[in-house]
């Protein structure tokens, strides 16, 4: 049982002890938007009996902020719930979930996780309301945006935009209680680019709740987007100076420890570089 808290005019979030996932519900005269759905359908049962308990309405529409397990693997519960019930995602979100939900859920059943069984017993639910670029949803007295700012954290994490209540919901392009998770399906040359497109979105007195940990000031989003610029032009720079891949962990100085973040922030920037800026003649 976790309470949903209302950070903000009718916006509300759960922090699950389990992944430390954050849940937002948005309230609103046509019910609520959920946005992230938890790691299961087991979890996402939970996050259906919590919002009951919060008794704000019933829930109109999903929204995933992006493919990974902790906040789509939920989705099924909401569908047995209104079998209805739009699930709203960036397209290439819906796109990674498709092509690689199933393998994720694989990792987890050889994994030693405790909730290995009911991720093993989840049935992977597609989002079926994308978009590209940005969508409005307009919920009568209120109006939400989901904005896709550039690939960054994935290939598709949208932002959500609440104006009235002076809150973005950034999914894992922020994360409060751990670094960043630069992965091998993140841009971590695009990143910083794409938290610029958020900063354009948040004002200085609005919060922004991170996908994992609490909310945090356009102030935090600015420091994490820094950082995030400092990893991609390091990368960068040692592909260009013609640093091996294996040398270049070890050769750059990082904003944070040397962790397997930025190991996949290399692996990741390395392909992604064009192939003629992989090794620049040193003049
Ligand atoms: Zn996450």
């Amino acid at each position: 049982m976790t309470d949903f808290c209302e950070v903000a005019d009718r916006v509300w979030v759960a922090r699950y002890e389990w992944a430390d996932a954050n849940v937002t519900a948005i309230g609103s005269e046509r019910g609520l938007v959920v946005v992230d759905t938890h790691g299961s359908t087991a979890a996402g049962r939970t996050v259906i009996d919590d919002l009951r308990r919060l008794g704000a309405g019933s829930v109109t529409a999903v929204v995933n902020t992006h493919w990974h397990w902790d906040h789509s693997f939920g989705n099924a519960a909401f569908r047995e719930q209104d079998p209805a019930v739009p699930i709203h995602a960036h397209e290439d979100a819906a796109r990674m979930l498709a092509e690689q939900g199933e393998r994720m859920k694989g990792r987890f059943a050889e994994s030693e996780d405790p909730h290995r069984e009911e991720v093993a017993d989840t049935e992977l639910v597609l989002p079926d309301h994308t978009f590209s670029s940005t969508r409005s949803l307009d919920l009568g007295d209120r109006l939400v945006e989901l904005v896709f700012p550039g690939r960054g954290h994935t290939d598709g994490d949208l932002v959500v935009v609440v104006p009235d209540a002076g809150v973005v919901l950034g999914g894992d392009l922020v994360e409060e209680s751990a670094k960043p998770w630069i992965g091998l399906d993140s841009w971590p040359l695009e990143w910083h680019s794409s938290l610029d497109v958020v900063l354009s979105l948040v004002a200085p007195e609005n919060s922004v709740v991170p996908g994992h940990g609490v909310p945090v000031d356009r102030a935090f989003v600015e420091t994490q987007r820094d950082d995030l610029a400092v990893i991609g032009e390091t990368v960068r720079r040692l592909a260009a100076a013609g640093v091996p891949l294996d040398a270049a962990v070890a050769e750059g100085e990082w904003p944070w420890e040397a962790d397997d973040r930025i190991a996949n922030a290399c692996r990741r920037g390395y392909e992604q570089l064009p192939p003629g800026t992989r090794s620049l003649p040193l003049a």
